[in-house]
Parts: C-alpha cells; structure tokens; sequence
C-alpha cells in the first residue's frame, strides 16, 4: 500500500510538474540563456548575447509584451535581424508552443530558411534539441515547410505560394521581406492580409512584419510602420551626454576619403570617433514617435550596426552616388533602411537637350546595334541605337517613316532604313496591324515581333526557358511567335537612366544629327510614374502626360532586341578573350573543332534557307 501512495504521489507531483508554466521570460532572457548561434550561420558562432546589438533587446521583448499585438520593424541590412526572428522562433517553440506561420518572399527563401537557419537553430540550440523531430526520420511527419512540436507547428511558406497561405489557424505570424513580396499571392489577394487573416480566432496573437523598405508611397513596410508607434533607437554623445537618433546627414569625412568618417553631435558639435558606438548603443534606448495603438514600429539604420563601421557606410554611399540613381536608392533602402522618394520621375526635357554631343558610329565603343520599332496607324518610328559596355547607349537615328501600315510600301522603306544601319537586332511592336508585323519578322532572324505586358515584376524579356515554351506553343497553335517585353520596368530603366549625368555604363548619349530636337525629347520623357490608390492598396502606374510618346516606346523596343538577341555579354567575353590572346598566336581550331563548325554550318543552312551561317541578322538581313 505504501508503495502505491507513493506512487501516486511521485504521478501527482510529475501532473504538477508539467502544468507549472515554464519561467516568465522575455524573448531577451530566453536567448541570453538558452540560444546558440550555429557557425554556417553566424561569424560569431556560439551564446547569443543580446547586448552584442543593445537595440535588439528592446524589439525582442516587444514580441512578449502582452498589450502589443503587432510589430513593424522598418531597417537596413546587417543589423541582426535574422536572428531575431530566430530567436521568437526558438522562443514559441520551447517556451509558449503555438502555431507558427513563417512567410518569406519566394517558396525558396523559404526553402533556404528552413534549412540553413531554421534546421541550425534547432540542432544547435540545446533546448531545442529534440523538441522538432529530425525530418529524415521516418514517422516524423515533419517535412522542410511543416515541421511540429508539443503544443504547436510551425509552417514555412513563399508569399508567391498561396496554397499554404489558406488552411490552418496561425497565432504567431513572422513576415519577413514583405516589401519583397508579389502584389497578390496568385489570384488570392495580398499575402500579407491573407497571412493575418488567419490569426483572426487568437486573442493573444503576433504578427510581426520586418522588411527593408522600397519606394515612398508603396513600401509595404513603411505603411505599417507609419501606423505604429514608430520607435527610434536614440543614444547619448559620449561628450555632451545627450540623446539622439543617428542620422546620415551629420556622418562626415574628409573629401574622397570615406576611412576618415566620423559622426558630428547634433548637440554639441563634437566629432565622435566610431570606438565609442558599442559604449553608445548599449547605453541606448527606444523613444516612440508616436501614440501606441497597438502596434510596435522600429526603425534602424546601418549607422547602429556593430558589424558595420561608419566608414563602410560612407563608401558605399560614394560608390552608389556614382552609380547613378537605382545604386542610390538600393543604399538609401538597404544602408539607411528608408524608403526611397522618386523626385517624380519625371525627366526634364531640357536637361535632356543641354546634354547633345556630336559622335560618329565609328568612333562609339560599340559591341552592337539594335533598333526599336514602334507602330501607329499612320506611320512607323524607329529608333537605332548603338551599345558599349553595361549597356551604355548612342542614339544613331530616331526616324519617322510616314505611310498607310496595312500597305507594303512603308514596310520597305523600313526594310531599307534597317538596311543602312544594320542592326543585330530589331523589336517591333505588333500592336497594331499585327499581320503586318508578323510577315516583316518572319522572314528575318533576330527581327522580333513584340507584345507590351504592364507589371511591375515583369522582367523586360522573359528568360530563355520561358521564350522557348512561348514560342513553341504558339507554333503548336500556328500563331506568329511573339514577345513579351515587360513595359514598365523598361520604363523605369529608361528613366532612371535618363538622370544618370556621368557617361559610363547605363548613360544614354544623344545628337543632334542622330533626330534629337525638342520634340523627340519632349516624347522620350511624356511618361511620368506616379502613385494610385485603389481600394486602399497604392501601386505604380506610368502615366502619359502629352498625346504622343513614340520615342520613349521605340527607345524601349531598341533596347529589348538588344536583350532579345543576349548577344552582348557573348561579345564581350569574345574581345576579352582576343584581348588576352597574344597577336599572331592565336591556335588553329583543331580537326575536331572544324567538323563541328561545319555541321553546325551545314544545319543553319537547312533550317534557314536564307542565313548564311554568321548566325547574325545583318547576314539574313541583306540576303532578303
Ligand atoms: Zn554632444
């Protein structure tokens, strides 16, 4: 009998045991206690020390504060993040068990995610350990995406996946990147409302969105940050002791020597030399901007990095400024962790026309020449333009070719424009009188008929894999093979390099010669980007802002043949490949090689009655 009321007792108090909840911890004393950083991972392998990044505290222990049900955290890169999202991960696991929702971009980040982040964490991190059966194991039920635990699962998903963005109830929903995610999760709507959708039936949910923010206006990141609290991470002068939030504007160097970088006290004014950052962020804290109703915002710049010295800022920022406008906002959203302000985008024809020069075909550093051809009822525009290096760009000649286009006349005087220039490549737009377009191109290898697709995640030609099936299906259905050029990410190219003011790589150079006056100007710039709201959601959208815009689309054309043909980085490799070649001793193609070379001859010749091998339009081009 003894036995047995002991045994009952050992029961009662193991009950006991197991319904005592585990100590209060904050995700901050968690880590500092149990997380072990895996060294695939991390540089500094090991515990996790909070203190390592003071500001990361104070986000963690957001995540337990029972009164926020939301979190923003607006940022650069390199500040921690990754690991901090790891950490409320490894937190819900192994402290409050809870359905878990992890959404990434694309279905292979979060691939990626689940295996060098999440897989690390949970080996290496000894509470962990064992809590998440290993997936190789049979019977686990745990795969790469789905993974369970006592008291909860966690569930790893693409927000370009919708499939798993509708099934179970989530209580902690981490989004990561959002600013990176597509629009609408295939026809299911905007990922991240459908993600908080789903923790709807939980009183004590968290959704915690993360993400380095994009454009002004459209940032998804910035959005929710706008509606938080908005926290800044404010640290005192080592000098004067007053608090502030490190800005870009007061970071200083010496002219062209960026190692000399320093940061200027807003207070005082005295120069505060980087060796004092660590003392100043773990002396730090969190000031919110704004009232809290709920959801905790944070911002944080590169500036608070303690794995980034101000001078790597600084020379990055160089480096982007002359990079021209798209290097400068990827620092501004990544370095600064703001959102970038397009000043309009609008270009300024006259800027435009200060800048004509006068050049000659043979003299332009060119690898090749391609030609943009734009449609209208009434005439033909076509720009040809010749291209360097990165893509660096000379207008030869904008020309108006005036004619009915459902007639052949105006097709031949085309024929004979292209002829003078001989291009590598033309893109015709088969908006209209496509019948037309199609029979111009179909006589001719590397003419190509085309068709504009608006989306801004529409890259400005397809990849070759996506061409090759296009273009197969169409034949199936004896349709003309078409192109799909995405228009306004071709136009936000255009334009951004149209500000561009150092000639280099992306520079766009014009003469008079070439039919730049105003009005070819003032066509190039009729679009303008601007911001619209529909039902509560901002997107991008071009706008025209004067009736004809011709020179803008068949700059756009010229270049996606240019891309169409992808010959360019072939050439390039080819002149490199010269270049290194020592004159005169340049090896004969052995036997094998040359057999090769004329079967391969021999096909084209076949398959092409009018190609006479060189593989170039310009050889089919003068044999039509
Ligand atoms: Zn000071």
């Amino acid at each position: 009998m003894r036995n047995a009321a002991a045994i009952i007792s050992q029961l009662r108090q193991d009950a006991l045991r197991t319904l005592t909840p585990p100590p209060r911890l904050t995700i901050s004393e968690w880590a500092d206690r149990y997380r072990r950083l895996s060294p695939e991972s991390s540089a500094e392998p090991g515990q996790f020390r909070t203190s390592r990044a003071e500001y990361q505290r104070g986000i963690m222990d957001a995540v337990t504060d029972p009164t926020v049900d939301r979190l923003a955290v607006m940022s650069s890169a390199q500040i921690g993040k990754t690991a901090v999202l790891e950490n409320v991960i490894g937190y819900y696991i192994s402290q409050d068990p809870a359905p878990i929702l992890v959404l990434m971009p694309t279905l292979e980040m979060a691939q990626a995610f689940s295996k060098d982040r999440l897989s690390t964490m949970l080996r290496d991190t000894p509470i962990l350990r064992g809590q998440v059966k290993d997936p190789r194991s049979r019977d686990s039920g745990n795969t790469m995406l789905h993974k369970t635990f006592a008291g909860g699962h966690i569930t790893l998903t693409g927000a370009n996946s919708p499939a798993n963005l509708a099934s179970r109830p989530i209580r902690i929903v981490l989004g990561d990147e959002i600013d990176r995610y597509p629009a609408s999760a295939g026809s299911e709507g905007d990922p991240v409302n459908l993600a908080i959708k789903r923790t709807a039936t939980f009183w004590n949910r968290k959704i915690i969105l993360t993400s380095t923010p994009t454009i002004k206006g459209l940032s998804r990141i910035e959005h929710a940050f706008e509606n938080s609290d908005q926290r800044r991470y404010h640290v005192p002068c080592p000098d004067c002791g007053e608090y502030q939030v490190l800005a870009w504007a007061n970071v200083r160097w010496d002219e062209d020597r960026p190692e000399t970088a320093h940061y200027v006290c807003e207070h005082c004014g005295s120069c505060i030399d980087e060796r004092h950052k660590t003392a100043m962020l773990m002396a730090g804290q969190w000031i919110a901007g704004a009232p809290f109703t709920g959801t905790a915002g944070f911002h944080l710049s590169e500036l608070y990095s303690p794995w980034r010295r101000w001078s790597d800022v600084a020379a990055d920022f160089l480096q982007a400024k002359h990079g021209g406008s798209e290097m400068l906002k990827t620092w501004v959203n990544t370095s600064l962790g703001e959102p970038w302000e397009d000043q309009g985008d609008a270009v300024e024809p006259v800027g435009l026309m200060a800048r004509l020069e006068e050049y000659e075909r043979d003299d332009i550093p060119q690898l090749a020449v391609s030609a943009g051809v734009d449609v209208q009822k009434d005439r033909i525009e076509c720009s040809v333009v010749a291209w360097g290096g990165g893509e660096e760009a000379w207008l030869l000649e904008h020309a108006v070719l005036p004619g009915d286009t459902a007639r052949p006349e105006i097709w031949q005087d085309l024929h004979e424009l292209l002829t003078d220039h001989e291009p590598h490549a033309v893109a015709i737009d088969s908006g209209f009188n496509s019948s037309m377009v199609y029979t111009f191109c179909e006589r001719r290898r590397f003419a190509f008929a085309i068709k504009g697709a608006s989306g801004f995640d529409r890259p400005v030609v397809e990849d070759a894999t996506k061409r090759a099936r296009r273009l197969r299906n169409r034949r199936k259905i004896g349709g003309s093979p078409v192109q799909i050029i995405g228009v306004d990410q071709a136009k936000v190219l255009v334009h951004s390099r149209l500000r561009q003011v150092q000639p280099g790589p992306g520079y766009i150079h014009f003469s008079e010669a070439a039919g730049c006056d105003d009005e070819y100007f003032a066509q190039l710039t009729a679009e303008k980007l601007v911001v619209k709201h529909h039902r509560g959601r901002a997107s991008q959208e071009w706008v025209q802002q004067r009736p004809r815009n011709e020179a803008l689309d068949s700059f756009v054309y010229a270049l996606a043949a240019l891309r169409l043909w992808g010959g360019l980085a072939a050439v390039i490799a080819r002149k490199e490949r010269a270049a290194a070649m020592p004159a005169g001793e340049a090896p004969a193609p052995s036997p094998a090689r040359r057999q090769l070379d004329q079967i391969i001859k021999d096909r084209k010749r076949q398959m092409n009655g009018v190609t006479r091998g060189s593989g170039s339009f310009v050889s089919s081009w003068r044999n039509n």
